[in-house]
């Protein structure tokens, strides 16, 4: 069966209750449904009610940015899976550069949100990829492997269904630099071989792969156009509803 194209929007840590509710519309209806294209929007925590009222019943996924592994308990300003399932979240993003860089979130703990948020029965969209020390160092493929072996350890088989790959340069998010589609493309294929060998070739061949950095309604068709590229995650170009539009366009 051909895999179905994901293209999600992460506002990331952007707008208000207005302007979130208008956006959550604007792509409710400008996106028609269909049997290929999957739209998801992953909104920051305080916008999850709002928007989540606008998507229901529609063919718009909600989506949130981070959660906790643990279940329940005293983690002060920290989100369950089961808190986004209850608010109507289908997916979830795990290790963001922004996270796994930036706030420099641990590999262990990158895996426990993994198995916990899967075994929850959210779909993770696990994310991976080099800085650009890594490429000018020739370790792409190498980093890509670790935070593979790293992010899935101990993932059921049963559970891949559910997980989502994002191949992020960490080089290409919000700096304007996208790769090239011979750069993305052959990273995605080398993401696919590895989930073969890591779990089974059909397993790897239904997973799903999105390129982020970057994308923009004028080389989202190119992108997308490549045989193991199964989507986009979408930072700035999600924030407007003429910018993101576009992009859910070029992948149908
Ligand atoms: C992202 O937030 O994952 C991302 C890829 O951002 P941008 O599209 O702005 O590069």
């Amino acid at each position: 069966m051909p895999r179905k194209k994901l293209i999600a929007g992460n506002w990331k840590m952007y707008m208000l209750a207005e302007s979130a509710r208008d956006l959550a519309r604007t792509v409710v209806q400008g996106v028609p449904p269909s049997e290929t294209v999957e739209v998801a929007l992953c909104v920051p925590f305080p916008w999850l009610v709002t928007v989540a009222e606008v998507l229901k019943g529609t063919h718009v996924a909600l989506g949130a940015q981070n959660v906790n592994a643990a279940k329940e308990g005293a983690y002060t300003g920290e989100v369950s899976a089961g808190m986004l399932l209850d608010v109507g979240c289908k997916y979830v993003i795990i290790a963001h550069s922004e996270r796994r860089h930036g706030l420099r979130e641990p590999d262990y703990q990158l895996n426990l949100k993994v198995r916990s948020a899967l075994a929850a029965g959210l779909m993770v969209i696990y994310c991976i990829g080099e800085t650009l020390v890594e490429r000018e160092a020739k370790q792409t493929e190498e980093i890509l492997d670790w935070h593979l072996v790293t992010g899935l350890h101990k993932v059921p088989a049963a559970q891949m269904a559910n997980l989502v790959i994002a191949y992020e340069p960490v080089w290409a998010i919000g700096t304007g630099k996208v790769a090239t589609t011979e750069q993305a493309q052959s990273a995605h294929l080398h993401i696919r071989n590895q989930v073969a060998q890591l779990f089974t070739p059909e397993i790897a061949q239904s997973l799903i792969i999105q390129y982020g950095g970057s994308v923009k309604a004028d080389n989202a068709a190119e992108l997308l156009s490549q045989p193991d590229i199964d989507g986009a995650l979408v930072g700035g170009a999600s924030l407007k509803g003429e910018l993101f539009l576009p992009i859910v366009k070029a992948a149908q």
